[in-house]
């Protein structure tokens, strides 16, 4: 029987990549993991944790805007942008620390190189060194994708966005997704002018309709312009260090920054992938069964490189499902129905389930029950965004099919109520419920 270095060598110690390692190393398995960046990945160390705590650090602004409504008597106040960059990224070393810990305490060996693979089982590191391993597992993520106009090099993407020396007066920012939309709420709510541009006229595709409809009509009303049609043409550097942007449709419009939202490409470049016969699709993404197996038997992949649905807590979950398939002795597979998932836009977005066009489309017909509400906290603080919470249901069962909110909150209130629809719920077990009152999340017990 052929011999090898690991039982399992994981390229990628971001969120698939660290649970599939700690779990693997936890059922019995050598494991090493390489990582070229950071321990964290993408979501502790440039996503999900650093970007939550800009948006709680940006929601300060209305927050201090309404106290006074509420009585209180706030100062002019000012906004120190590297006092709060400063302490977010105190905050991601701090996690990054807690997952490298992590790894240590499960005898994970952790090897802070690139690695890179050059057969079935054979992996090189940056230092040369060559290794083997009877599994290999990639997860690699992906990387922001910037469109190649002339001039794109002026142009930031998130991954710089957590490094700014200051928040810019006027930014630009290309596409109009979940990235677009947080951080248009962002730079909105720290004072700078907020151009989001998009090449067609969708905001936030795949979420219900007039649930993103209210986001626009909120965005627009708070000062964020929207310009669509519109395809980038290039960006120009001015004399005094601004930016000109050309876009098709449109006028040229001159900024301080640029930054690029325009969705994420897997990281499968110069991999070495082709030396094992792993398998890419049109978008460079890995192809793997629903075992996270790829076209080469020994090597698998989890996460964000599989462009399956690029969400941190699905990534997880596949590292965990191949982890306990492979080395835990219990086959477990991801189950892709009913994801949750949230934009933290300023007001943030929540959904489950199919909308209300995709119910109607795959079904001929829906019901719809919504409750479109002024929160009682804003109608006191004299801030005019209403809440819209939209629940889809089969026409003849009334059983749940979505759920689809926008308002203060959301994604809290949501996360809960998933559980139900994931359960298969119907309306009915909703209206059998009592309001828990005065709440905003009430009104999913009282829609009409
Ligand atoms: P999205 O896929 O959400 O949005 C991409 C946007 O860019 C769309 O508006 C799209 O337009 C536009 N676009 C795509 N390609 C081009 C191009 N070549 N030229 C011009 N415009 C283009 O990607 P994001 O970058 O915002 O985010 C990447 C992924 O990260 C998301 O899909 C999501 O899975 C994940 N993420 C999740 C978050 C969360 O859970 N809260 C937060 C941030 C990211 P069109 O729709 O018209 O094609």
């Amino acid at each position: 029987m052929a011999s090898y270095d690991y039982d399992l060598f994981v390229i990628g110690a971001g969120s698939g990549g660290v649970r599939a390692s700690r779990v693997a190393a936890a059922h019995g398995a050598k494991v090493a993991v390489a990582e070229e960046y950071r321990v964290g990945g993408t979501c502790v160390i440039r996503g999900c944790v650093p970007k939550k705590l800009l948006i709680y650090g940006a929601h300060f602004a209305e927050d201090l805007a309404d106290a006074r409504r509420f009585g209180w008597n706030v100062p002019d106040c000012d906004f120190d942008w590297k006092v709060l960059i400063k302490n977010v990224l105190d905050e991601v070393d701090r996690i990054n620390g807690a997952y490298t810990d992590t790894l240590n305490n499960n005898g994970v060996e952790i090897i802070q190189e690139r690695a890179t693979i050059t057969g079935p089982h054979g992996i090189r590191l940056a230092s040369g060194r060559e290794v083997t391993a009877k599994t290999i597992l990639v997860a690699v993520g992906a990387t922001p994708s910037v469109p190649k106009c002339p001039g794109h090099e002026h142009g930031i993407t998130s991954n710089e966005a957590f490094h700014l020396e200051s928040i810019p007066k006027r930014i630009l920012i290309a596409g109009a997704g979940y990235i677009a939309n947080e951080f248009a709420g962002i730079f909105h709510q720290f004072g700078a002018h907020v151009t989001l541009i998009n090449r067609t006229d969708v905001i936030l595709r795949g979420y219900d309709e007039q649930i993103r409809d209210r986001l626009l009509q909120i965005s627009m009303m708070k000062g964020i312009e929207f310009r669509f049609h519109a395809d980038f043409q290039g960006i120009e550097k001015l004399k005094d260090g601004s930016l000109k942007v050309s876009m098709s449709g449109h006028e040229p419009i001159v900024v301080d920054c640029v930054m690029f939202a325009t969705g994420r490409d897997p990281n499968t470049a110069d991999l070495g992938l082709e030396t094992a016969g792993v398998e890419l699709d049109a978008k460079g993404a890995i192809v793997v069964d629903d075992d996270n197996r790829s076209t080469c038997a020994s090597i698998y992949a989890v996460g964000d490189v599989t462009n399956r649905i690029q969400l941190t807590p699905i990534a997880i979950r596949e590292g965990q499902a191949f982890a306990d398939t492979m080395f835990g002795n219990k086959p477990t597979r991801v189950d892709y129905e009913n994801v949750p998932s949230a934009v933290f836009s300023h007001p943030p977005i929540a959904g489950v389930g199919l909308t209300e066009g995709q119910a109607k489309a795959k079904f001929g017909s829906a019901k719809v029950y919504t409750s479109d509400f002024r929160p009682m906290k804003n109608v006191l603080a004299g801030r005019n965004e209403r809440s819209l919470y939209k629940m889809v249901c089969d026409s003849e069962t009334d059983k749940i099919l979505g759920l689809h909110m926008i308002g203060p909150d959301v994604p809290e209130i949501l996360q809960a109520a998933a559980i139900a629809v994931k359960a298969g719920l119907t309306k009915a077990a909703f209206d059998q419920t009592v309001a828990l009152h005065p709440t905003m999340a009430e009104e999913l017990v009282l829609l009409r």
